[in-house]
């Protein structure tokens, strides 16, 4: 017989990097190691019987499906093996000797910058198969494909800098047994009861059996099938916490069982907490589905929808065929009818739980609302979609407030056919923002919104029952002006005479010659209370910042031009017109004008250069500074 030949390979730098942290900065989650293994050994069982069920000829067919672990305490070796699709030495090349998972460049970032939440991070995702090197001094792989004539391989590495692979003289059956040879001072993994431990806390669910010697380990599957009644509230919280990697409870269980007119179990969780430590960690979501008991696809990401892929759980049905590809799923019509069914149960539910625990559904939506407010643009379930969005209000006693849609309803003003918005940085921005103080001065409720996506979910819906969703730029006065006012405790300025009337019009036309072509226009405001002026958006289709998120995808800085109104009845205004009607060139008009629009533009977010701005305030507290130290008698 010849020699058999060695090859050595160089790990990938990002493989180095991963295995690097892995091994010198986590300690307390190390046992998840064996999780991973036994998922991969599950993930080629399921990938077996997928092929056997499309009719594919398979190596050694009549091999029982199943997951053996073995340990030698005095040798500190613990193996792993099963008899699943097993990996050609291609394989091995591909798949053990890169980071498949997308995303994972963006995962090896958060680990190395927040190491000391390494372990947490660790623990809540799959980091596959170098976790073993948290607790390995070398590791052997000994595999055999399922493909009929390619021959057995070994693979070994002590993860340092490469890994070897050669093809294995001896005949060995299909699958895969992996050789932990373990570091000194991870002993405890050779170790029965640690081993069985670890197994229960994590691999409970897995759907083969799992073999510590000879004994089974692994007891409990397919828990959404059982009745209801049978199962515990441990039960759940075990199954979740395996599906999830979570560590905490669910805040919610949802499991149902549908039999007409199609059949299948769903068992849902709703997370305490959001996992989007990445951004939108797209890729990691979806339910698992089963057909017939048998894991047909991982993470499917066609079940419900992506807003709601906070949701984690199985579903599980007799009427799908278990040969079905996921290629075809989608076109499936019963898988479609599920979905549509899924989709609405968990809606539904949230529906209840708004009603009946209106408290913990604000926790709810404090955790996932940014990712549920993605679905404007599920037309099919609007109605639902609507009634759960939630957001601050004027009426809300504080930034944390939340209000729906129907409470705000249910408190509008006897005449008021809609339902209005604004949008801002904060509450206490929103709050100040001129445009606002019509509606204090009227008494009525405006909804802040904080989020841009907010808006995009406004103009998407458009509409909440028979009213339409106006935000505060956009209204039509004359339906305001036509309420009631709400007392007001300041008293009001007394009415302008005949004349003075007439020199305002001229005032606003000389700012308007002042301004030039920055504004659209100058005119008298109806809008505001307490401010002397503010800036309002000419366009009706589009507010403001709305506007300016389009306009900053295009580069364009450029503010956008608007009309300037002035509130008459404001001390600031009454006294230009007192200078104005002394001399209309007077210098005072011209810096004040210029000072109220651009404080306008600051509100607004639209004032580019500061400079002037500062300037001129500086100039006029001097004035002031003068007036101040006369009148006071100071010397
Ligand atoms: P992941 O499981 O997330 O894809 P891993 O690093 O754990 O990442 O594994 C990489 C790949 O190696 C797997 O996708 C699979 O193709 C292969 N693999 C790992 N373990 C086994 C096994 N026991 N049997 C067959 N293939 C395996």
């Amino acid at each position: 017989m010849s020699e058999p030949v060695t090859q050595k390979y160089e790990f990938k730098a990002e493989i180095k990097q991963l295995l690097d942290i892995l091994v010198h900065s986590l300690y307390t989650s190390r046992e998840i190691f064996l999780r991973e293994l036994i998922s991969n050994s599950s993930d080629a069982l399921d990938k077996l019987r997928f092929e056997s069920n499309r009719g594919t000829t398979i190596l050694d067919n009549d091999l029982p499906s199943e997951i053996k672990i073995t340990f030698d305490e005095k040798k500190l070796l613990l193996t792993v093996s099963d008899t699943g699709i097993g990996m050609t030495k291609e394989d091995l090349i591909t798949n053990i000797g890169t980071i498949a998972k997308s995303g994972s460049s963006e995962f090896l970032k958060q680990l190395s910058d927040n190491k000391d939440d390494a372990n947490n991070i660790i623990g809540k995702f799959g980091v596959g198969f170098y976790s073993v090197f948290m607790v390995a001094k070398e590791v052997i792989i000994k595999t055999k494909s399922y493909k009929a004539d390619s021959p057995a391989v070994e693979w070994r590495s002590d993860g340092l800098g490469d890994y070897q692979i050669f093809e294995l003289n001896e005949d060995i059956k299909r699958g895969t047994t992996i050789e932990i040879f373990l570091k000194d001072d991870a002993k405890e993994f050779a170790e029965r009861y640690r081993i069985e431990s670890i197994i229960k806390k994590h691999s409970n669910f897995i759907s083969f059996p799992i073999y510590l010697d000879s004994e089974k380990i692994n007891t409990v599957a397919a828990l959404w099938r059982e009745p209801k009644s049978s199962i515990t509230k441990e039960q759940y919280q075990e199954f979740y916490k395996f599906l999830s990697y979570d560590s905490e409870e669910p805040m919610d269980t949802i499991h149902v069982a549908v039999d007409a007119p199609i059949q299948f179990n769903s068992l849902l969780f709703i997370p305490k907490k959001n996992f989007d430590f990445f951004g939108f960690n797209r890729e990691d979501y979806g339910l698992d589905l089963y057909v017939r008991r048998v894991l047909i696809q991982h993470k499917n990401k066609d079940l419900l929808p992506e807003y709601l892929g906070f949701v984690k759980g199985v579903v599980d049905s007799e009427d799908l065929p278990l040969n079905i590809s996921r290629e075809t799923l989608q076109e499936n019509v019963i898988f479609h009818k599920i979905s549509t069914s899924v989709t609405s149960q968990v809606l539904s539910y949230l529906m209840r739980k708004a009603k009946d625990e209106p408290e913990k559904y604000a926790e709810y939506w404090k955790e996932h609302g940014k990712l549920f407010k993605l679905g404007y643009s599920d037309f099919t379930n609007m109605e639902k979609y609507s009634q759960l969005l939630r957001f601050n209000s004027s009426f809300n006693e504080d930034a944390s407030g939340l209000t729906s849609f129907e409470e705000y309803v249910s408190r509008m003003k006897e005449d008021q056919k809609e339902i209005y918005y604004h949008f801002g940085p904060s509450r206490s921005a929103v709050s100040v923002n001129p445009h606002i103080e019509i509606f204090k001065k009227k008494g009525i409720e405006v909804l802040y919104l904080y989020d841009p996506l907010d808006e995009f979910v406004m103009s998407s819906i458009r509409k909440f029952k028979d009213y339409d969703l106006k935000s505060v730029e956009q209204i039509e006065m004359k339906k305001l002006e036509k309420m009631k006012d709400v007392e007001s405790e300041k008293p009001e300025l007394e009415e302008l005479s005949k004349q003075d009337n007439l020199q305002f019009s001229s005032l606003l036309e000389n700012m308007k010659k002042i301004l030039g072509d920055r504004v659209v226009d100058v005119k008298e405001s109806q809008r505001l209370k307490d401010s002397p002026a503010c800036l309002i958006n000419n366009d009706e289709m589009m507010t403001s910042s709305m506007q300016k998120i389009l306009r900053m995808t295009s580069k364009d800085t450029t503010p956008v031009k608007k009309t300037l109104e002035i509130n008459k009845d404001h001390k600031l205004v009454r006294n230009m017109i007192k200078v104005f009607k002394a001399n209309p060139e007077d210098e005072f008009i011209n810096d004040t004008v210029e000072q109220l629009f651009e404080t306008a533009q600051l509100l607004d977010g639209d004032l580019v250069d500061t400079h002037t701005l500062v300037a001129r305030v500086n100039k006029m507290l001097e004035q002031s500074s003068e007036w101040y130290t006369s009148v006071k008698d100071i010397k």
